[in-house]
Parts: structure tokens; C-alpha cells; sequence
């Protein structure tokens, strides 16, 4: 059984006599008629995506659908060229999609330029246009590309640029711009500025920057939690765990994690043997049938002659072993080890100084003085190290699956991208860069891609699962252990055949 979404989350508009009323009335207008009535449904309606709050996928109950592939070295290929076709589908399918009147230009053939009419049918804004313009382009990210020159590109001068980044700042989504992206730029039909841009990222996650006035953009989050596959990944131990593991199907920050997560009681160089079994059950995220790119590992299992290695997540977002007891090492709550004032706390319903509007504040400041020395909060990999306009010098580290924690405003960084860092270990010196009115961190914490509160969030402590939610850790134990049942008997099964090619 699938969980579905997507179509829940699309509200539909009746038609509206849209004619005789200026661009920006209605635009609000529509806006309005979408929260009046949802549901309501006609061809020919304006669809409005909402912005879903998402709340972390463990605690959405999942009744996913069991695809088990078991994967053999012989045939485990044939697997990796199934996900990357997959991906290589995701990557396109906004171009192709829901734009009727597209046109396809190809000035340079080798990249993908759409530039689409007024459609006379479709949005309001549109509607006020006369002759066809250029209102709306859309560039697919390259290798190389820089917002810079894409700007360029597109014609849309250095001060606008800035100001997206600035309304970019509390999400740092540009940074980090890959093939596959594709950024769309919509233009006001009579003055041609930039009214709004999209960032499409994956097809459950879209960021649109839009216009408030002559200075500034906000941005808009749109996601899509779509439906999360649940598979099994199995494979027996050929070579070591690490080339078994890509051979099966898993990414280097799958096996990452789970070296992490069984390394406290298996020494992944020396204790390794030909023919020990793995199985591992993971979630994959599919918007529209088109997979997102994310992945979720729920259990891990590795067999060997004498003993099995277990880790199960759980719906706080930590790993335990079989008998509840925690795999995810302690977190500790301050990036500094001092008692620093916060200056300023994460909210996500701060008011903009200038325009009034809401504009998150999606970390905690400290005041501290330039060259206080900054220490990662857990384990982790060194994700990003960034120079922003605005959010300055700053250093990303992704714990695990589930946390990610940023870090601001930086005057010295001692640590790479893809450096793995130690809990408590100093990642370099607070300063002032950036746009800050004096020196200070600003530190995030991010759950499953959401900003939460650093200093309330739970974050793990490394106990052991709480005797009352006990029976419901056991009964998830039970589910996974089944699933991994099935992919070990299979396991056994494609042996057998394997061993009399004859039957
Ligand atoms: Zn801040």
C-alpha cells in the first residue's frame, strides 16, 4: 500500500472573471479564493501548490510498499544502473511537465533554455500582457554554472542577485547549486524586473524567492513529501563491506552511516569475512513517481557465523540496537564551551526590521567575541565550508542521516568539506562576517531538513529507549527483522540456484 499526498496537497480554484481587474488585485484575489475553497475542482483552474509543514518522516505513519530487491555480486549492476535511472528521470521531468505552452529554444543545444508565452489561459499576471515577451525563463543547472553567471545569462543585473541572497541567507539554498537543478526567472510583465525566481531541487522540493518591493525577496519553501518506498538492500560480503555494499545498491553516506552506527562493536577493517550477509532496509522518497534523491535507512542487519549486529531507528530519530540500547553517540547542546548570552533566539515567525514581514530566524545567536573558538556538537561530516554575501564565512556538518548543524559568520575555519569531525572538536574561531552588527555565532540545527530550535530540540543523549515506549520499539524491531527475513531467505534461496544451474 503507497502513502499518497501528493494529490491532497494540490488545491484547485473555480475559474473567476479575471478580465477587467489589474494584475496585482488579482493576484491576491486568487490567493484568497485558494483558502476559501479547496477541493473544488476544473480543468481549466489555476493550480496553487501549499506549503506543506513537515513534520519528521518518522513520525508520519508510514504503511509503505515493500519492493525487496536482494542483490548477489553477480547480478549487482544490473541494481546500480536501475537507481541511476531513476535519478536521471527525476533530473528532467519538471521540463516536460505541466507547462503547456512551452516552447523550446535552443540557442545553445547543449542546454536546456525554456522560454514560455503568455499563456492567455492561465495566470493572472499573464493575462495583462498584450504581446508575447519573454516573461518567464528557465535555466537547468550545468556543471560550472555560478548564480553569477546564470544571472548574467538571463540579463537580470547584480543588485537583484543580491537581494535574493540576502532573502536566501536563513536558507542558504543557492549554495549549493548541482546539475539537475533548474532555476526558473519570472518577470513583471510592464517592467520587466524580476518578480520571481525558482530554485526546483528535487521534485518534492522547490524554493521561490519572490518580490515585496523594490528592494526585497522572501522566500517561499514548497515541499512535497510524496511517498516513501520502503526496500530491502541485501548482499553477502565479497571483497570488503565498503565494495560489497556500492555493489548492492547503497551510497558512500549509507555506508557511512552505517559503519558509524555498527562501529562500536565491529571493526569494519579486521572482522569482516567473506560470505557475512547484510541486509539493510531503507526508505526512498518518490514525488510523482520520480525519486528524490532521499534515502532513509530504517534497520541495519549484518550477519556473520557466530553473530548479527543490529540497528533499528526509531520514531525519535535515533538508532538503537536490538535491546534498545542507543548507537547514536551523545550530542551536546552548545557549540562553544563557555556560557555565551544569546542574542538572539531561533524563530520562525520573526518580523523583517524593514518590511514587516515575517522573515525566520532559523538559528540562535550568541554574542561572543572574534576568535572564540567553535566546536561541532556531534560526530559528523564536514558538508559545506562557504563564503556567503551575508551569512559570511560559514561551515555545514551533516551528523548521521537525521542532524545537520550550521555555522555562521566565521572569522577563521580549520576544517575541509569532507572532513570527519569528532564530537566537541574545534571547527575554527566565531567572528563578524558577513552582514552582522557585531560579532556573534549564529548557530542552526537542522531534523530531517527542517530548522528547529537548537536549544530545546531533542537531540540524541545516547540512552536507551524509555521503558514506556519499550513495547512500540519492540514491535518495530519485529516488522524490520521480518522484512530482513524474507531478503536472507532469498538470499539462500538464489544460492541454491546458483549452486545447481542444472534445476
Ligand atoms: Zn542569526
Amino acid at each position: 500500500m503507497q502513502l499518497r499526498n501528493t494529490a491532497k496537497s494540490a488545491l484547485r480554484i473555480q475559474g473567476i472573471p479575471i478580465k477587467h481587474l489589474v494584475a496585482l488585485f488579482l493576484a491576491l484575489l486568487v490567493i484568497l479564493a485558494a483558502a476559501l475553497w479547496p477541493g473544488t475542482d476544473t480543468n481549466n483552474a489555476i493550480t496553487e501548490r501549499q506549503t506543506l509543514v513537515v513534520s519528521p518522516i518518522q513520525d508520519t505513519p508510514i504503511t509503505p510498499q515493500i519492493r525487496y530487491r536482494t542483490t548477489t555480486p553477480a547480478e549487482s549492476t544490473n541494481a546500480n544502473n536501475t537507481r541511476n535511472s531513476t535519478i536521471t528521470t527525476a533530473d528532467s521531468v519538471e521540463l516536460t511537465r505541466s507547462e503547456p505552452q512551452m516552447l523550446l529554444e535552443s540557442e545553445e543545444p547543449q542546454r536546456l533554455t525554456d522560454t514560455i508565452q503568455p499563456d492567455t489561459t492561465a495566470t493572472t499576471e499573464q493575462q495583462a500582457v498584450t504581446e508575447p515577451t519573454e516573461l518567464e525563463v528557465k535555466i537547468a543547472i550545468d556543471q560550472g554554472d555560478t548564480l553569477s553567471t546564470i544571472f548574467d545569462q538571463v540579463e537580470i543585473g547584480q543588485t537583484t542577485m543580491y537581494q535574493i541572497l540576502s532573502a536566501d541567507e536563513q536558507l542558504l539554498a543557492l549554495d549549493i547549486l548541482r546539475p539537475g537543478n533548474i532555476l526558473t526567472f519570472r518577470k513583471h510583465p510592464e517592467t520587466l524586473e524580476l518578480d520571481e525566481m525558482e530554485l526546483y531541487i528535487h521534485p518534492g522540493n522547490q524554493i521561490i524567492y519572490r518580490r515585496v518591493d523594490a528592494d526585497n525577496f522572501e522566500y517561499e519553501e514548497v515541499i512535497n513529501q510524496g511517498i516513501w518506498e520502503q526496500e530491502i538492500v541485501a548482499g553477502e560480503i565479497y571483497g570488503s563491506f565498503y565494495v560489497s555494499a556500492i555493489r548492492a545498491g547503497l551510497s558512500k553516506a549509507e555506508i557511512h552511516e552505517i559503519n558509524k552506527l555498527l562501529g562500536e562493536q565491529i571493526d569494519f577493517n579486521r572482522q569482516i569475512q567473506a560470505g557475512d550477509r547484510f541486509q539493510i532496509v531503507r526508505n526512498s522518497q518518490y514525488v510523482d513517481d520520480e525519486f528524490t534523491g532521499q534515502t532513509s535507512i530504517e534497520g541495519i542487519r549484518l550477519q556473520q557465523r557466530r553473530n548479527s549486529y543490529t540497528a533499528f531507528l526509531f520514531e525519535d530519530g535515533n538508532y538503537y540496537d536490538s535491546n534498545g540500547e542507543s548507537l547514536t553517540r551523545a550530542f551536546r547542546r552548545n557549540p562553544h564551551n563557555q556560557n555565551f548570552r544569546v542574542s538572539s533566539n531561533f524563530n520562525p515567525r520573526r518580523l523583517h526590521p524593514v518590511t514587516g514581514r515575517v522573515s525566520p530566524h532559523n538559528g540562535t545567536d550568541f554574542a561572543m567575541p572574534t576568535g572564540t573558538p567553535i566546536v561541532s556538537i556531534g560526530d559528523g561530516v564536514v558538508t559545506r565550508v562557504e563564503n556567503h554575501p551575508f551569512a559570511g564565512r560559514y561551515v555545514e556538518i551533516q551528523h548521521g542521516s537525521t542532524y545537520k548543524t550550521r555555522y555562521l559568520h566565521m572569522h577563521r575555519i580549520d576544517v575541509n568539506r569532507g572532513d570527519s569531525i569528532q564530537r566537541g572538536q574545534r571547527i575554527g574561531l566565531s567572528g563578524s562576517t558577513g552582514r552582522v552588527t557585531g560579532p556573534h555565532l549564529h548557530y542552526e540545527l537542522h531534523i530531517n531538513g527542517r530548522p528547529v530550535n537548537p536549544m530545546t530540540a531533542n537531540l540524541p543523549m545516547a540512552t536507551s529507549v524509555p521503558q514506556e515506549q519499550l513495547a512500540d520499539f519492540n514491535k518495530r524491531v519485529d516488522e524490520l527483522v521480518a522484512i530482513m527475513e524474507v531478503a536472507h531467505e532469498e538470499q539462500f534461496a538464489m544460492r541454491r540456484d546458483e549452486s545447481q544451474p542444472g534445476t
